[in-house]
């Protein structure tokens, strides 16, 4: 605004650069200053003060001009070397009656002559004020005031003091309405800004529910985190052992340095933050309901995060939590689901074999699926020889291995009955392990496989990486070992029965029926075959002679020449009392001679009581007329009563 005088003084031309009220709107009009406000607004006078002094040009006696509040305070001169020497730069309050104090009891434009002055200081000067009202409730919220050599003031110049106090005004107001836009310009911002931020964490809130997977959630979360604050460092620490590809995501590792801020965000279930010289970091803990999973940990440098900011990631670790958990749970029971459909899976393939052989070969392929793992060795304790045995691996140098009972680490599950998890086995190992060794192995997870508390076996897999193992596979592992124990003593048990079934008690040879089967698939498969009966002579006497004790000792000795006398192909049986006889498959009629020879001086010299024996001797060829069990049978027994009729100990060919 310019302001010109005229030459009398008298005319005043206001001319504002600025934008007219017009132009405002009209409630801003209403807005004004009250009494209340007029202690705290000497910073706007003295700024207005200023906007003045910048704006006017051409005012005569510029620098004589202070500004008052009306509670007496200087606030601004238009001179500043002049304020300090002027008698009015103390105050209102100290000079007395001046033209300022009449103005403002009076609310007009003053002019005092020197004379009327009660101080003597001012006798020398004329004083002029004028007070400035608000603009709707009309109270004085400053005065302009101004000293002439006494006698020299005019009127006129009482009338550019008001016109100088008119436009001061509107510097005062103009001021007044910036900050009461900029305040609402500003609260409108923060508003925005929070609304936002909630636009935001709805958004996040909305697709952290939508996922139900752990990996998923977390990358949500740290993408809109850095979103909304791309300079912040962003860590997310869990408290589980999981494994995440997001390398934001790492173990909460308390023992390691600068994790203090975490600990006590985690132990606490609380934001923790702490200031340092330009960061600010924060840490929040992302609670579920039941526990803390882990803590984000934010690092913003500079100003760091404000109020609001703090509060919304508090509600974003919570949500956060609360997603994560929901993650966790699901995949925990699918992780259940699936256990479960594997243990029902698994022992119904087991029970539906009862052989030893393939179940454990079943069961071997099948761990090395679920546990992704390279090897895998089922080996079974030989209760008499207190040694464990390989019965399957897929490491085929493993197959029937024998370990003493006290070697490697089934020799710590013998004694300990624990299963064993080792994440690296050259790092560190408590003991050696030939499987361990041969297949270049550093995982490692083992069960014992239990019989109402004893060690029947034990069942070990690895993998050649380290740390390949987690804590549920053994947990799992511990489940499959149970039933692979039930598995592995229902088919031991089964071998036995069976072993039973088809073994004569007494001499330990196989029983008759077992022979006449294995014949009868002999033939079916081979081009011949050959039989020799063996029965013992004047049997009847040995057991009038020595008693049916001795008897059935000298049956068991001579089973046993038979039994080393022969190929491990050829079936041994008791046909029935003291008659005994053996198949030999493939076996030509000269070769069978040899054998029976062998027995028959053999028991003649070896037995004790001495005792001799008679053998007949059959054979077949695929190309005969008649091939059966029978035939054989009926060709053998003809030539062993022929050797009976030839004075015995001997052998006939039939
Ligand atoms: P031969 O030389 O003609 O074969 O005379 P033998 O006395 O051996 O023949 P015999 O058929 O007259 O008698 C067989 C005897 O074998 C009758 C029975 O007492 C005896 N015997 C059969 N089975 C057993 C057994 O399991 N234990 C014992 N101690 N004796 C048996
Ligand atoms: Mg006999
Ligand atoms: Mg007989």
């Amino acid at each position: 605004m310019v302001i010109r005088r005229n030459a009398d003084f008298s005319v005043v031309e206001l001319d504002s650069p600025t934008r007219t009220r017009q132009e405002l709107p009209g409630w801003l009009h209403k807005q004004d200053l009250y009494e209340a406000d007029l202690p705290y607004i000497h910073g706007l006078l003295a700024s207005s003060f200023s906007d003045w002094l910048e704006e006017v040009d051409g005012y005569p006696w510029i620098s004589s001009i202070v500004l008052l509040h009306p509670d007496g305070s200087s606030l601004a001169c238009s001179g500043e070397k002049e304020l300090r020497e002027h008698p009015f730069s103390r105050g209102i309050s100290l000079l007395g009656h001046t033209a300022a104090s009449a103005a403002l009891e009076t609310c007009r434009p003053t002019l005092m002559r020197g004379e009327e002055h009660s101080s003597s200081s001012l006798y020398g000067f004329d004083t002029l004020a004028v007070p400035i009202f608000t603009r709707t409730s009309g109270i004085p919220c400053a005065l302009l005031t101004c000293i002439f050599p006494v006698a020299t003031a005019q009127a006129a110049d009482l009338k550019l003091l008001q016109a100088a106090a008119l436009h001061y005004r509107s510097c005062i107001y103009r001021q007044f309405e910036n900050l009461f836009v900029g305040g609402l310009l500003r609260d409108q911002s923060l508003t925005q800004k929070e609304e936002k931020r909630r636009n935001i964490l709805f958004d996040v809130m909305r697709r952290l529910n939508d996922h139900i997977d752990v990996e998923d959630v977390l990358t949500e979360v740290l993408n809109s985190l850095e979103q909304l604050y791309p300079i912040c460092k962003t860590d997310l620490f869990l408290s589980q052992d999981y494994n995440s590809s997001n390398e934001k995501v790492k173990p909460l590792a308390f023992h390691m340095s600068n994790m203090d801020l975490c600990k006590a965000a985690f132990v606490e279930g609380q934001i923790r933050e702490e200031r340092d010289t330009g960061r600010h970091q924060l840490a929040l803990p992302l609670q579920g309901k039941q526990g803390v999973y882990g803590v984000l940990r934010l690092d913003l440098p500079d100003h760091g995060f404000d109020e609001s900011d703090i509060s919304f990631l508090s509600m974003l670790a919570t949500a956060t939590g609360a997603a994560f958990e929901k993650a966790k749970l699901h995949e925990q029971a699918n992780v259940l689901i699936g256990e479960l459909r594997l243990i029902n899976e698994l022992t119904q393939r087991l029970n539906r074999s009862l052989k030893l052989t393939d179940t454990m070969q079943f069961a071997s392929t099948e761990l090395i699926n679920i546990f992704q793992s390279d090897s895998c060795c089922i080996l079974q304790y030989d209760m008499t020889a207190q040694q464990f045995v390989v019965i399957t691996s897929n490491v085929p140098e493993m197959v029937g291995q024998i370990f003493s009972r006290d070697y490697g680490f089934c020799g710590v599950m013998w004694t300990t009955k624990e299963p064993i998890i080792l994440s690296d086995y050259i790092a560190s190992s408590p003991v050696g392990s030939h499987l361990m060794d041969i297949t270049d192995s550093r995982s490692l997870l083992a069960a014992p496989l239990l019989l109402n508390g004893d060690v029947i076996g034990a069942v070990m897999i690895s993998k050649r990486t380290a740390n390949h193992f987690s804590y549920d596979n053994y947990k799992l592992l511990q489940v499959l070992s149970a039933h692979l124990g039930l598995a592995l003593s229902n088919a031991t048990l089964h071998a036995e029965v069976r072993r039973m079934v088809i073994t004569d008690n007494l001499t330990g040879l196989y029983a008759r029926h077992y022979l006449n089967e294995r014949i009868g698939r002999k033939q079916s498969k081979d081009t011949s075959g050959s039989l020799i009966v063996v029965d013992l002579d004047h049997f009847k006497r040995i057991n009038d002679t020595y008693g049916h004790q001795v008897g059935d000792d000298i049956l068991t000795q001579v089973s046993h020449i038979i039994r080393t006398s022969i190929r491990d192909t050829d079936i041994p049986a008791r046909w029935g009392g003291e008659e005994l006889a053996i198949y030999l498959p493939l076996l030509s009629i000269d070769q069978t001679r040899r054998v029976a020879e062998r027995i028959r001086t053999r028991v003649e010299s070896e037995t004790n009581p001495k005792v001799t024996v008679s053998c007949g001797i059959s054979e077949w060829h695929s190309t005969d007329d008649r091939v059966s069990v029978e035939s054989l049978f009926y060709k053998a027994d003809m030539a062993l009563y022929d050797a009976k009729h030839r004075g015995r100990n001997c052998i006939v060919i039939g």
